[in-house]
């Protein structure tokens, strides 16, 4: 193999490398997006079945309390695994390692 090839070689590599490299984050910014997607989806679910269960006033007025309960568990969990639980624009996207004060009130808040 000349040195011209091994150059040339190596130059296909490089811009392989970059290829991928774009790809990866593209994939990333996906994924990132699916998983925010998801977060929302379930919080809305999750506010959609607290207000199917809320107690109707004819019926029995004992609050259905692990619902409510396993509800915030939940909040705090989705808090813990790093995304905004706050009903702001942010509702539902990561938290890229950042503290919220909208959100840590809300859970205070609930407790
Ligand atoms: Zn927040």
């Amino acid at each position: 193999m000349n040195r011209d090839e091994m150059l040339k070689q190596l130059s296909q590599l490089e811009k392989d490398i970059k290829q991928i490299n774009e790809s990866y984050d593209q994939l990333k910014n996906m994924v990132v997006a699916l998983i925010e997607e998801n977060v929302t989806l379930n919080l809305e679910i999750e506010n959609m079945q607290m207000f199917i269960n809320e107690p109707k006033k004819e019926e029995a007025k004992v609050p259905k309390k692990s619902t409510v309960l396993q509800s915030k568990d939940n909040l705090a969990m989705l808090y813990a695994e790093g995304f905004h639980i706050c009903p702001t624009d942010l509702f539902g996207k990561h938290r890229g390692g950042e503290g919220c004060i909208f959100c840590l009130n809300l859970l205070s808040d609930k407790k």
